[in-house]
């Protein structure tokens, strides 16, 4: 049987709504920094991803999710 993918993001969204003190850990650190790029994201020789990048989407999401 074959996984089924879809909805993934919407699921994981909703697990991290649920979790106390998790989605602002998430969105207080995840933020742009002076070139614009995510401030925590990248490190081992990757460069970081624009802002927003995906974890503050996800816990922006999960924000609005839990309204
Ligand atoms: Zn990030």
């Amino acid at each position: 049987m074959a996984a089924e993918v879809g909805g993934s993001l919407d699921e994981a969204v909703a697990i991290v709504a649920g979790w106390p003190g998790v989605v602002e850990r998430l969105l207080a650190a995840h933020v742009a920094g002076p070139d614009g790029r995510c401030a925590v994201c990248g490190g081992n020789g990757r460069p970081a991803p624009l802002w927003p990048c995906s974890v503050a989407e996800l816990a922006g999401a999960a924000r609005r999710l839990r309204g």
